[in-house]
């Protein structure tokens, strides 16, 4: 999933929800596009590739729900011998991966043509066999954590167990955490309720919170929702922006209690399952479904305070660019260059992207050619077609997909060679993996494909000799910066501070927000330092962002453009073992944990070392942005 900044940190969301969130965002394109069938077929994925004809989609729905049943009897037999439980592990995975190959396919094709009748139909089938799948092997999880510890290692010897190893542990790792048989019944069924506080936010802030009118400076008159919000908060016009600003953070001041008190209630959702899985915290008992040490967070944090200098450095170079004598809140949005023309026909971008990514050596080159010729691919809107862009890496025996909405663009030139380091990552990992290990977790998803991003932009500033355009590209990247680094970085703090008071029994209130996060703003943005001046109306800011409601999940946002930034300078500067390493962690997918994939990928994010090579990344392009200026 790709998009900038802000709607890019709407879109992650969704994959972990896997709801409500993002696609609110994802309406359906009808208007001024081609019909489907007018698009070339060079620029449209091959979905027989998956299957050659829907009999035979429907041949493979029948043979796995047939095979579903086998399921059953593997049910009270999982610690009885090894080979009986390598047997069943088999079986699970095998239908999963079967699974996953027929719901791909039907997804995609409700997503190339919603209106269309059998993409729907299918995916709504697809759906329900999911469910079913799910529900049958939902004791299996329970029922190898019943296993008696000892009883388990001695299984764990035999060899029919090897290739589950990995699985195997991250499964008992929770075993400390796991309650009795009762006991889980009833976390369970408080789960029901755990979900309010998002559901309720989500409602309060789309549908019912009374969102000003507001008159555009051009005269036009418009609601004033988030996503006028989003666009009106960039306007050239200082006042325009002030105005925005005002109106929007006093509309979401209105509800400020019934805010906080949402707010409030997911802290103690997670404070909840905190205290019955005897964590000791409500971040380590976060990280730990992924098992990721809580240092990765503290030591973000550590290290993204310490950088705030170069943020201040960026924010007064800002100020300047813009003209102004003194940066506000409201002057964040604005670009700071004159935006540049850069149609980019996708057959253009094939070609740099195919240069730029040379870096990553030939098997990755061989992967892209292959992408771009056999149709992974599906390029233009058209008419009914999903909006945004996803990669699908699903059918773990075919290819992965690509579902794009190209314009000729630059944006849309990044976003593909974002996608397509999602599709190498799949490719690699599906071919070097079985089933059960292809899938890799988030911390290492949004590596690869930022690295990709930067590998394009490092390649793309090396030749770029216009100084307009290099203040575009210089431009963007620092701006990512400060919406993907430090501005994710103080949500997270804020997160860390909200769930440290409540467990330190302050009632979450209003006021207590407020000055929680006006605090961090004013500490981030250099208040005291003289770089920004915030009006404390903004301190409500806390109630526009949903992330909150997600349970400590913004910090990968920082360590994975960190982690990527660092990996593609080096890459980029021909460092042939960084490249190595990298591709190694790509193909390991899931076989091992998030913090040891990174560590393969030559990144050790608990250390300072892969901060203080992308923090010199950045320092450079500021460098040469102040020369530029200079001479403008
Ligand atoms: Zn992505």
């Amino acid at each position: 999933m790709r998009s900038r900044s802000w709607v890019r940190t709407v879109a992650l969301g969704a994959v972990l929800l896997g709801a409500a969130a993002g696609q609110a965002q994802e309406g359906k394109m009808s208007q001024g596009v081609k019909a489907r069938e007018q698009i070339e077929e060079r620029y449209r994925w091959r979905l027989e590739d998956l299957y050659p004809t829907q009999e035979a989609w429907e041949a493979d729905f029948k043979a796995v729900e047939t095979d579903l049943q086998a399921l059953g009897k593997c049910q009270g037999r999982l610690g009885k011998s090894a080979k009986g439980l390598g047997g069943c592990l088999d079986l699970q995975f095998s239908l999963t991966k079967r699974f996953y190959r027929l719901s791909t396919y039907a997804q995609q094709l409700n997503d190339q043509d919603g209106a269309a009748v059998q993409g729907q139909e299918l995916n709504d089938r697809a759906g329900k066999l999911g469910t079913r799948l799910a529900a049958e092997t939902a004791w299996v999880e329970p029922e190898l954590l019943a296993v008696p510890a000892r009883k388990m290692a001695a299984l764990r010897k035999a060899r029919a167990l090897g290739p589950y190893g990995h699985f195997l542990d991250n499964i008992l790792r929770r075993r400390a955490h796991v309650l009795g048989k009762d006991e889980e019944r009833v976390v369970a069924r408080a789960g029901d309720m755990a979900n309010l506080p998002y559901t309720a936010y989500n409602v309060l802030s789309t549908l019912n919170l009374p969102f000003p009118e507001f008159t555009t400076r051009a005269g036009e008159k418009v609601r004033l929702n988030q996503a006028q919000y989003t666009r009106l908060r960039t306007s050239p016009d200082r006042d325009e922006r002030r105005r925005v600003f005002q109106a929007f953070f006093a509309a979401l001041r209105s509800f400020r209690e019934s805010y906080a008190g949402l707010i409030s209630g997911a802290v103690s959702r997670d404070h909840f399952y905190t205290q019955v899985r005897g964590y000791r915290g409500d971040l380590e008992s976060a990280l730990d479904a992924t098992n990721v040490p809580t240092a990765i967070y503290t030591n973000m944090l550590e290290q993204v305070r310490a950088g705030r200098p170069l943020l201040w450095r960026y924010l007064r170079l800002r100020t300047q660019l813009l003209g102004l004598d003194k940066l506000t809140y409201s002057d964040l949005y604005p670009s700071i260059v004159p935006s540049v023309e850069m149609p980019i026909p996708f057959d253009q971008a094939r070609g740099t992207i195919l240069e730029a990514l040379a870096a990553l050596g030939p098997e990755v080159k061989a992967i892209l050619e292959e992408a771009f010729a056999s149709r992974w691919i599906d390029v233009y809107p058209n008419a009914g077609k999903r909006s945004g862009a996803y990669m699908s890496g699903s059918g773990y025996d075919v290819h992965p997909y690509i579902l794009l909405n190209y314009v000729d663009s630059f944006d849309a030139m990044s976003t593909a060679a974002h996608e397509l380091g999602h599709a190498v990552h799949s490719y690699l990992a599906n071919k070097a993996q079985p089933f059960h290990y292809s899938g890799y977790p988030t911390f290492t998803a949004e590596v690869a494909s930022t690295a990709n991003e930067n590998l394009l932009r490092l390649f793309l500033t090396a030749r770029e000799t216009d100084p307009k355009r290099r203040l575009f590209l210089l431009g963007e990247y620092l701006e990512s910066w400060r919406t993907t680094v430090f501005r994710q970085a103080l949500f997270a703090e804020f997160e860390l501070k909200i769930h440290e008071l409540a467990a330190a029994g302050k009632p979450l209130t209003a006021d207590l927000l407020d000055a929680t996060y006006l605090e961090l703003l004013k500490e981030y943005y250099g208040v005291a330092e003289g770089v920004v001046e915030i009006d404390p109306l903004y301190a409500i800011e806390w109630a526009y962002i949903p992330h909150f409601y997600y349970n400590f999940y913004m910090f990968q946002y920082t360590t994975s453009f960190i982690a990527s930034v660092a990996i593609a300078e080096r890459i980029f500067s021909g460092d042939a073992a960084a490249r190595d390493g990298y591709l190694a962690m790509l193909r390991a997918g899931g076989s091992l944990y998030p913090v040891e994939l990174l560590k393969l990928g030559g990144v050790d994010m608990t250390t300072a070392a892969p901060y203080q090579v992308a923090f010199k990344s950045l320092e450079k392009t500021l460098a040469e942005v102040e020369q530029l200026a200079a001479k403008k």
